[in-house]
């Protein structure tokens, strides 16, 4: 089983490289931000709940989005295995990952990070937003607010799985398939 962490900035590129990853390898895609964006649409009190947080650029609580990871896991019992994009966020909801991992009879087999400097960052972004609809992609202010939320309270899980020797760094810079080149080698040398 492969069980996979994508972990990046917003806009690394996770989402497109987690269709790719999860095609080849044939794992379940888990995303925290189309899951509450599915929330969202279906107008739910959680979605709610959560857009006020996600269009200020802010995270929303780790109870939530461990609970909505926690139902995944449960619905897909025959999984080959996971990708697990935007997810974990926090420590603590890298604690909580392993600890329904556990529970699963199941491990996670790698963190692969995307290394995308600022800068960049904000040019993507603000290009999704012309299309993506995301109100959280439109405004740099906002996008800023995001990218220093990933520094304040995500980069560090990148030491969590660094202490566990789990932790594996990728170019996010380069064509889509020479970036999904490297992760292929990366993720058969777990
Ligand atoms: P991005 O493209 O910015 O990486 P995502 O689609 O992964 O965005 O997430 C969009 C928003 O959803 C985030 O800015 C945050 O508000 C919320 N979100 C997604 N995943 C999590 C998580 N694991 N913990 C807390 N908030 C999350």
């Amino acid at each position: 089983m492969i069980n996979i962490v994508l972990f990046g900035p917003p806009g690394a590129g996770k989402g497109t490289q987690s269709m790719k990853i999860k095609e080849k390898y044939n794992l379940v895609h888990l995303s925290t931000g189309d899951l509450l964006r599915s929330e969202i649409a279906a107008g739910t009190e959680l979605g709610l709940e959560a857009k006020k947080l996600m269009d200020a650029g802010k995270l929303v609580p780790d109870e939530v989005v461990i609970g909505m990871i926690d139902h995944k896991l449960k619905d897909n019992k025959d999984a080959e295995g996971f990708i697990f994009d935007g997810f974990p966020r926090t420590v603590k909801q890298a604690e909580a990952l392993d600890s329904l991992m556990e529970e699963n009879d199941m491990a996670i087999s790698g963190m692969i990070a995307l290394e995308v400097s600022e800068e960049e960052l904000v040019t993507r972004l603000l290009e999704r937003g012309k299309t993506s609809g995301r109100p959280d992609d439109q405004n740099e202010g906002l996008i800023r607010t995001r990218v220093h939320e990933y520094e304040n309270k995500t980069a560090p899980v990148a030491g969590y799985y660094k202490e566990q020797g789990k932790f594996v760094s990728v170019k996010g810079i380069g064509s889509v398939e020479e970036i999904f080149t490297n992760l292929s080698e990366t993720i058969q040398s777990l």
